[in-house]
């Protein structure tokens, strides 16, 4: 006899198995919690606020890989060990099902450690590399590969152009461009 998901679930949930997505958390024995609670009782909702997305940063408290990313505990259905899932994911499959396969969980709030399910956004690998671009998390200044200035320089600049030295003689006398000395000046190197 072959249970539909929906039935499997709620025996699964009465066995004292806590099932979405396509992940399985036991509660531990010591605790009755719900384990959906014992996930939630490790963000604290009061995170920082970032320009531009809606509502404050929720932030994973437990912890955290590498990158910063929260993680959690969970049993996979069919594997004997637990294992870490980011705490991001599984916040967001909480309210919205399993991630469809090939897409990530891009953060709106550039956030890694919030888990707040409105900040993330399922995106192709494509998208999460033109969020990092527009981020800034690409190379910048003299770590690009074919930088032709360094920052101590445009610093350097900087400081003579406020106190009054004309951008253009400067550019005569460090032989480049006016307008690529320019653009570095004004756009290009604001990280410096
Ligand atoms: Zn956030």
């Amino acid at each position: 006899m072959t249970l539909s998901p929906k039935e499997e679930r709620r025996r699964a949930r009465r066995r004292g198995i806590y099932v979405r997505g396509p992940y399985v958390r036991v509660a531990p024995p010591a605790s009755c919690k719900d384990p959906s609670e014992l996930f939630w009782e490790k963000v604290d909702k009061n995170g920082p606020k970032v320009p531009g997305v809606l509502g404050c940063c929720w932030t994973w408290t437990g912890g955290r890989d590498k990158d910063g990313y929260g993680k959690f505990q969970v049993s996979v259905p069919g594997e004997d060990k637990q294992r870490h899932i980011r705490a991001h994911r599984f916040a967001w499959e909480e309210v919205n099902g399993p991630v469809p396969a090939d897409f990530y969980l891009l953060h709106r709030c550039d956030n890694p450690a919030c888990v707040r399910p409105g900040h993330l956004r399922p995106g192709t690998q494509k998208q999460n590399r033109e969020d990092c671009v527009r981020r800034g998390r690409e190379p910048r200044g003299s770590k690009k590969p074919n930088a032709i200035f360094t920052e101590e320089l445009i610093r350097s600049v900087r400081d003579r152009v406020a106190s009054g030295a004309v951008l253009a003689d400067i550019a005569r006398e460090l032989k480049v461009n006016y307008l690529s000395l320019h653009n570095a000046v004004t756009k290009n190197w604001r990280h410096v």
